[in-house]
């Protein structure tokens, strides 16, 4: 969910941008369109394979040390049953039970592997998370964010569109930063006009860029 609010909130603030910018520079409304639109397919592929190589990266990293810990296991079953035993002895529990519990989650090779990986690794070795579901995730966050200013610009043109893709945009980004606040447990507020802020900031630094160069 996450990483969804933060994927619609790039999309938003980067394509809100890119469009401001091009109607700065008094673009026709067919090059805002086609620039939007590029924005959009061009920052929803690049999230969704950043997201593709960062989840691949972190799930093959994962999946060597759940590897390891298998080797380790069938190896070294004693020192793997002393290793655990440590860990429940260190969070206070009584080490006659800790011994026993880390002799029983030897029972079959399955049970081994969860358990110390979940008490070593800190993993769960049957979710590590998919690399082509996070990277379709991404992709169709920041799509949802990028389009919205996109819209306004297919309904109308000039000066009305640009007034409705900043009153769309604001609305989104307010509605972001209410959303993160459930994440971060900041203040709503705070939370929905420090996100207004970023996107009016990045907004109007794109439009002005746009309106010089123009
Ligand atoms: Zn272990």
């Amino acid at each position: 969910m996450r990483a969804a609010v933060f994927g619609v909130s790039d999309g938003l603030v980067s394509n809100v941008s890119l469009i401001l910018g091009f109607a700065g520079a008094s673009a026709p409304v067919e090059t805002v369109r086609l620039a939007g639109l590029a924005g959009l397919v061009a920052g929803a592929v690049s999230m969704a394979a950043g997201e593709y190589i960062s989840v691949r990266a972190q799930t093959e990293l994962l999946q060597r040390e759940l590897d390891l810990e298998r080797h380790s296991l069938h190896q070294n079953p004693e020192q793997e049953i002393r290793e655990l035993a440590l860990i429940y002895r260190r969070r206070g529990i009584d080490p006659d039970v800790a011994d026993a519990m880390a002799k029983s989650a030897m029972a079959t090779p399955e049970l081994a592997l969860e358990t110390h990986a979940r008490e070593e690794i800190g993993v769960n070795p049957a979710s590590l998370g998919s690399p082509h579901l996070a990277a379709l995730a991404s992709f169709v966050a920041f799509a949802l964010g990028a389009i919205i200013p996109l819209i306004p610009w297919y309904v109308t043109a000039g000066s009305a569109a640009i007034i409705a893709s900043v009153v769309v945009g604001s609305i989104t980004a307010f509605g972001v930063g209410l959303a993160l606040a459930g994440f971060t447990g900041r203040s709503r507020w705070f939370s929905a006009f420090r996100q207004l802020a970023i996107a009016a900031f990045a907004a109007g630094v794109t439009t002005l860029v746009g309106h010089l160069v123009g």
